[in-house]
């Protein structure tokens, strides 16, 4: 399985935003994006301005390193997002929040998107009381989350969720008193996604 080497904190500064890659460090003072300011690498380029096509092409970068998905999947979301009724941009957003590890995330049941990935991978999880080891699962209005009915699994679950529990659940998700049960209340409309995006030059750039 394809995954990034890069260090995680040099593609938030490459991106000028936070991407919460990191877990619990993102939301202390040791965040790089606002101790560094400079792009990575490029420190004689600072301050060059972007053409149109770099800023297309950055906003389709953040939006893939936000969610943690390569080119390939990435296009497979946005070829479902085209062939969806309704706004396109808004189709890929809420495709992209639907997807299993992100939804973890929220959760709390792993500090990061790709913790929560791993965390599926190696099995510990269950929707609907079925395992699924599969991290792009689209999740849909009711399904249940839980960890996977053996001790082990439900006390790494448990250990997770109670070292970061200061998160803010999204409004379309419920998580039980013993942090052992998501739900999905309905499925996320663009107002429930806090990614700050403009996913209209997203669309623009990959329609082309
Ligand atoms: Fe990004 Fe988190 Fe690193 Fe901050 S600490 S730069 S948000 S990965």
């Amino acid at each position: 399985m394809a995954r990034h080497i890069d260090p995680k904190c040099k593609l938030c500064r490459r991106e000028g935003v936070k991407l919460y890659l990191k877990g619990i460090r993102c939301e202390t003072p040791k965040c790089s994006v606002a101790k560094r300011k400079n792009v990575p690498g490029q420190l004689k380029r600072r301050g060059r301005k972007l053409s149109d096509y770099g800023i297309h092409f950055r906003e389709k970068q953040k939006l893939k390193r936000f969610y943690g998905v390569f080119e390939r999947q990435f296009r497979h979301c946005f070829a479902k997002a085209e062939r969806k009724k309704g706004n396109t941009g808004e189709n890929l957003l809420i495709l992209l929040e639907r997807r299993l590890d992100n939804v973890l995330f929220h959760l709390g049941y792993g500090f990061s998107r790709s913790h929560a990935r791993q965390v599926i991978n190696h099995g510990h999880i269950t929707v609907n009381n079925r395992k699924v080891d599969i991290a792009s699962y689209l999740i849909k209005s009711g399904d249940l989350i839980k960890p996977i009915n053996k001790e082990d699994s439900v006390k790494m679950i448990k250990l997770n969720v109670d070292s970061d529990n200061n998160r803010d659940l999204p409004s379309w998700l419920e998580l039980g008193d013993d942090g052992l049960e998501g739900r999905v209340l309905h499925l996320p409309t663009r107002d429930e996604i806090s990614i700050n995006i403009q996913e209209q030059l997203v669309v623009e750039l990959c329609s082309k």
